[in-house]
This record gives C-alpha cells, sequence and structure tokens, in this order.
C-alpha cells in the first residue's frame, strides 16, 4: 500500500532523513520506534507531502506520490494525525470533525462518517456541542482521531498518539487503534512509547539519527536484546 524508497530530506543544511526506506502492506498495523529526533515525524511529514524529499521515491496506491501537493494526498485515502493533535480549540468537537471531511461533499456520506466517528468515540459524542479547547489530552486525542477517520482513508497515519497521556489513557488509545485496524484501515503508527506500540503492531522499524537501524516483525523486535535496552527499559 505504501512503499518509502531511500528518501533523504533535509531542513536547510542539515540532513534529517538519510536514505529511509520502507513498506506498509494494506491491513498491517506498522509501528516506527526511535529516540527524539530520530526522525519519526519528518519521515510522517514526508509522506504526506508537507515536506519534501530532496531524492528518492514514495509510492501510495501504486501511484508516485513523492511530488504530490498534500491535500491531493489526503483525497488519495491517506490521513495524518499529527504529534500535538493540533486541533482547533476555538471550535467545537463537531465543528473540528467537520474540517476532517473537507475532501467530502456529499452530506450524507459525511453524516454516516460522523455516526460511525461517534460510535468508535462515544465520548466526542457526548461532547459533540464543546469547545474542542476544553477537552482533556486523552478526549483531544480521540478527537483528532476523529477527524482523521473523517475522510474514511485506507491509510491511517498516527504520530506519537500517547504524548501526555497517563497510562491508562494510553492503553484505551491503542485499544481503539487496534479495533481501528480490525476494522480495515491500515495503520502508520509513530511513537516513542515502544513497549506499547510493540504490542499492537505486526510490523516494525527502528529509527536512529534519520537511518533505519532494525526491522522486523513486532515479536522478533520486542526479542532483542539491542531493542530491549535501548527502547523496552531492559538493563
Ligand atoms: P520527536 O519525537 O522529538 O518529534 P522525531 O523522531 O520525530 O522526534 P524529527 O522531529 O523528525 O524527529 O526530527 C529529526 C531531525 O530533524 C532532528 O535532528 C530535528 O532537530 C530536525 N528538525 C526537525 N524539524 C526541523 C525544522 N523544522 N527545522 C530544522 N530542523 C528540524
Amino acid at each position: 500500500m505504501l512503499t518509502v524508497n531511500n528518501i533523504q530530506v533535509y531542513y536547510g543544511a542539515i540532513q534529517a532523513l538519510h536514505g529511509i526506506s520502507f513498506e506498509v502492506n494494506e491491513g498491517e498495523i506498522v509501528t516506527l520506534i526511535g529516540a527524539n529526533g530520530a526522525g519519526k515525524s519528518t519521515t510522517l511529514r514526508t509522506i504526506s507531502g508537507l515536506i519534501r524529499a530532496k531524492s528518492g521515491l514514495i509510492e501510495f496506491m501504486g501511484q508516485d506520490i513523492t511530488k504530490t501537493p498534500a491535500h491531493k494526498i489526503v483525497k488519495m485515502g491517506l490521513a495524518h494525525v499529527p504529534e500535538g493533535r493540533k486541533i482547533f480549540p476555538n471550535l467545537t468537537v463537531h465543528e473540528n470533525l467537520l474540517m476532517g471531511a473537507y475532501t467530502k461533499s456529499d452530506r450524507t456520506e459525511i453524516a454516516a462518517s460522523l455516526e460511525n466517528v461517534f460510535q468508535r468515540f462515544p465520548r466526542l459524542k457526548e461532547r459533540e456541542k464543546q469547545h474542542a479547547g476544553t477537552l482533556s489530552g486523552g478526549e483531544q486525542q480521540m478527537l483528532a482521531m476523529g477527524r482523521g477517520l473523517m475522510c474514511k482513508p485506507s491509510l491511517l497515519i498516527l504520530d506519537e498518539p500517547s504524548m501526555g497521556l497517563s497510562p491508562i489513557l494510553v492503553e484505551e488509545i491503542f485499544n481503539i487503534i487496534q479495533e481501528i485496524n480490525q476494522l480495515g484501515t491500515t495503520v502508520l503508527l509513530v511513537e516513542q512509547n515502544a513497549f506499547m506500540s510493540l504490542q499492537i503492531a505486526h510490523r516494525a522499524y527502528v529509527l536512529e539519527t534519520g537511518r533505519i537501524l532494525l526491522s522486523g516483525t513486532a515479536a522478533d523486535l520486542q526479542a532483542n536484546p539491542k531493542v530491549r535496552s535501548a527502547y523496552l527499559g531492559d538493563v
């Protein structure tokens, strides 16, 4: 479904990605793990067209999207839920969700998407008319994910959904990610919380300073001594 081939990305003179390659197959949850500054968010932002690769190739659903503008990539069925959620605090929950459906014009389809999101996130339904800025951190993450789902993506990209959440909420969010996947959405998940993301992912890639250091099934990486000591807190 998604193939990233040898992308190199720079911020000015500084090289952030030194030739990253990986793939996401239909139906999978794939996770990219790595420390702060490893290049995880840069990789996601390059895939969704928010920044440009200097070289390399990105294909989504068999089409070259390396130079495709971000809004067209969303229309093709790829939704990106950014780090820090980036919800609109002064708009209501309902209005924020509608923003996620901007690629759609069919009202019946939008209403059905909204119903579907409310089913997945009943708490958002309860708070439909509330300003998004008044939601708790966990609810804001649900809203950001709900907004991403409003365009009915085939690939949902999540950047650090666990950031700033209590362990119980992290577990709830990760359960929801798994449910979304089981209902047919492919997921690319970026996380510093390697412990949780390896529990729900099928496959994983470890990033370090803009390079892929290791890759394998989530079970293989969970058992890998290097991953255990560097990312899973084993001593
Ligand atoms: P984090 O979890 O902290 O976001 P990350 O793995 O997502 O980490 P990136 O945010 O992709 O890492 O950053 C990769 C590298 O690129 C880092 O060295 C970072 O300092 C640099 N970088 C990121 N954004 C910019 C920017 N807008 N301008 C210059 N350098 C940047």
